[in-house]
């Protein structure tokens, strides 16, 4: 199964060879035999499509298939990318608020500031003890309750360890929002901005968002296609939140890239609510040897 970038530069070999008339495979299934013709009039491909047939179709009318395929298929939004198994690991003692990964997934998920993905809770474990900062997102858990209550499949766990909302599947029953003990999860009361509609739909994406559906905190699996880390934790000022790979065992804040099971050994890693046999694949290492001394929220220092 080809990911998204490598039918995106299978797409663009595909158009490049257009006018060296070559011959090349396209998406495993069929195969094009290209030849250039030029003609007075306008300048023509000779292809072959995946019936048999070989067709002539002017150059101006052979379009970018970019746009045409954006995103993962629904088969393989479904399944999950093969031979992962996604990790997140937050450090508590580098958090001081910033909150920039919170806007980051807004701006990137189109969300509005009443139903994020990821909140930063003030945490303080008694009262003797000093407060701290804990971001709190979705934790993909591999023993999910929401998956388990929802009556149509709706949302569902991958093989990559990634939970998703398919929300053209949803029918805001809620049910899975009841069923999660962390209330990762949010509801979309209106209808999604106008310049999502003419996005194609992907379970990948999350958008256009659909009023009257549930959504979360995906770990930005169209990111991971590309090979690239979620915005997250690209976002983070401070390197707080390390993402990465538990069968590679490696996991990187974009700038250190660490063994995970030694991260979680040396540091004492541990899951929230652990006892309640969710499984969560998202890991905190405790807020001690600080890197900020915790200060109460205000404009200045939610500033990196
Ligand atoms: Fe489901 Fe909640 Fe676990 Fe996310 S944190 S997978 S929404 S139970």
């Amino acid at each position: 199964m080809g990911n998204k970038k490598t039918q995106a530069a299978s797409r663009r070999e595909f158009l490049r060879n257009i006018s060296n008339g070559s011959v090349l495979a396209v998406s495993g299934l069929a195969y094009y035999s290209l030849s250039s013709c030029k003609q007075p009039s306008e300048e023509k491909t000779t292809l072959l499509t995946t019936d048999g047939k070989l067709v002539k179709v002017a150059n101006s009318e052979i379009e970018e298939m970019e746009h045409l395929h954006q995103g993962a298929s629904p088969e393989e939004a479904r399944k999950g990318i093969p031979g992962k198994k996604f990790v997140m690991v937050v450090d508590l003692a580098k958090c001081k608020n910033a909150k920039k990964c919170i806007e980051a997934c807004d701006k990137h998920h189109n969300l509005t500031p009443d139903r994020p993905y990821i909140k930063v809770l003030e945490m303080q474990d008694n009262e003797k003890s000093a407060p701290y900062w804990m971001p709190k997102k979705c934790f993909q858990c591999d023993n999910p309750p929401c998956v388990k209550v929802c009556p149509v499949g709706a949302t569902y766990k991958r093989t990559d360890g990634i939970v998703l909302v398919d929300n053209e599947r949803c029918i805001g029953c809620r049910f899975c929002m009841a069923a999660c003990p962390y209330s990762a999860r949010v509801f979309n009361w209106g209808a999604p901005p106008e310049g999502q509609l003419d996005l194609p739909y992907s379970p990948e994406t999350s958008l256009p968002s659909k009023i009257g559906t549930v959504a979360k905190c995906d770990f930005c699996p169209e990111m991971l296609r590309q090979n690239k880390l979620p915005h997250c934790v690209t976002s983070c000022p401070n390197g707080v939140i390390y993402f990465g790979d538990e069968i590679d065992d490696t996991v990187t804040n974009g700038e250190e890239t660490v063994r995970l099971s030694t991260l979680l050994k040396e540091k004492a890693g541990y899951r929230y609510m652990e006892e309640l046999g969710t499984k969560p694949r998202v890991y905190y290492l405790p807020p001690v040897d600080r890197l900020f001394p915790f200060e109460e929220t205000t404009q200045e220092n939610s500033e990196s």
